[in-house]
């Protein structure tokens, strides 16, 4: 039997020589909520505000559920969370016919569209492609552990487990067992490590079935910049891509952007647009996106745009593509054999904090070299065990999270084979 999951240890990186000509860029999203689960607006209306935005993909990854059955809720319900004219917009966007009520109890009820029931309304085959995708959504210790399932085709339940990393590994396994059996590619990606600070880089260092996590999510309370006693995701990726080459003989991890959109009436909150990742492949469709996902053939932003990236001949090399009168500054990022393998707990007060990122020399992650301008390239020397870059514009994004944000791009670790 064929398995896409016996080829989880990414086969190839990047690169001019591997990449099929007509291979191109896709821009999507990976992470949003609807009202299925705790998003504030109806699928159909989302998918509508992401094509209308140029997106070519999107996953509508709600707590739990693939969107499907049938699920009623009442309109007062839907206007609480936020959606002000309730299904006032539905109805204008998508037609009276379209939308569907009923009165229970005295309360008046919408029904959710199924994504089966929605997606070739919105569908343009090579134009805007939906993926079926389910946040699994579950916790150990009052630590969210939530794994993101792109191009699942069944609801897997949350397996729980007893500690961190098990409850990682049982979800990652039941991914990986739907995508054996019915012999479809599954990404499964860890969300936002740093949401109630509930992964340590240690922890996605140790679960080497995980290939990929969240480098950035635009939900505003995921922690992207750290605090005095917890890790950045970027210091995060760089200690368990450490440890994974340089302890455990295994491959590192992949960074996606992601939205985490939830509010789609707000000016504040976890609204769209902030986070994304841009894939190259031959085809727009759930397999072949996630296939080069699987190669690491995909960059993560949150606004930063790369026109290439390739690694060959021992040279990682990037072409951004310039917004006029704006400048960029390339970090390339690695750990090179021999580094100081010195660790120390965090305190605070002089206490040991237990549960959280333990502090690692500046060997670890080590900024190697920084270019400005828009055709950075840094050649490896041959003792790094992985190198990547970390693109910087001087421009905020178009919907800051936090004051002083600058638009950036993260391309994936290579030099590690
Ligand atoms: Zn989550
Ligand atoms: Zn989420």
């Amino acid at each position: 039997m064929r398995s896409w999951w016996l080829g989880l240890v990414p086969v190839l990186v990047s690169s001019g020589a591997c990449t099929a000509p007509e291979a191109a860029w896709f821009k999507g999203n990976l992470h949003t909520h609807s009202l299925w689960s705790d998003g504030n607006d109806f699928p159909e209306v989302i998918a509508r505000w992401y094509k209308d935005r140029d997106y070519d993909f999107l996953a509508i990854s709600d707590h739990n559920t693939i969107q499907d059955g049938e699920k009623w809720l009442k309109v007062d319900d839907v206007v609480a969370r936020g959606a002000r004219a309730g299904v006032k917009r539905y109805r204008e966007l998508f037609g009276a016919d379209w939308v569907e009520t009923r009165t229970k109890d005295g309360k008046l009820e919408v029904r959710l569209r199924r994504f089966d029931e929605y997606r070739p309304l919105l569908e343009q085959p090579g134009q805007f492609l939906l993926i079926r995708s389910e946040e699994i959504t579950d916790a150990f210790d009052k630590r969210p552990i939530h794994i993101n399932a792109t191009n699942i085709h069944e609801h897997i339940a949350p397996q729980h487990g007893g500690s961190v990393r098990e409850v990682m590994r049982n979800n990652l396994r039941a991914v990986a067992a739907q995508g054996e059996r019915l012999e479809v590619p599954i990404v499964a990606h860890l969300n936002h490590p740093n949401f109630k600070w509930a992964i340590t880089a240690e922890d996605l260092a140790a679960v080497v079935e995980e290939s990929f996590f969240e480098i950035y999510n635009g939900h505003p309370g995921t922690g992207h910049r750290g605090d005095a006693t917890h890790a950045t995701p970027d210091q995060i990726w760089d200690i368990a891509n450490t440890l994974r080459i340089a302890e455990l003989h295994a491959p590192p991890l992949f960074g996606l952007g992601v939205d985490d959109s939830h509010n789609y009436w707000n000016s504040s909150g976890s609204t769209p647009g902030r986070g994304w990742v841009m894939v190259r492949a031959r085809a727009l469709t759930a397999e072949a996106l996630c296939q080069a996902m699987m190669a690491g053939d995909f960059y993560a932003s949150s606004g930063v745009v790369l026109a290439d990236v390739s690694f060959a001949d021992g040279q990682l090399q990037l072409r951004i593509e310039a917004a006029p009168g704006v400048t960029y500054r390339t970090e390339f990022r690695g750990t090179r054999r021999g580094f100081d393998r010195t660790t120390a707990p965090v305190e605070q007060d002089g206490k040991v904090i237990e549960g959280v990122t333990l502090r690692y020399s500046d060997e670890v992650g080590a900024v190697l070299a920084i270019e400005e301008g828009t055709s950075p390239s840094y050649r490896l020397r041959g003792d790094e065990l992985y190198v990547r870059a970390i693109v910087t514009s001087d421009q905020p994004p178009e919907n800051p999270v936090w004051d002083g944000q600058r638009q950036q791009a993260w391309t994936q670790p290579v030099g590690w084979r």
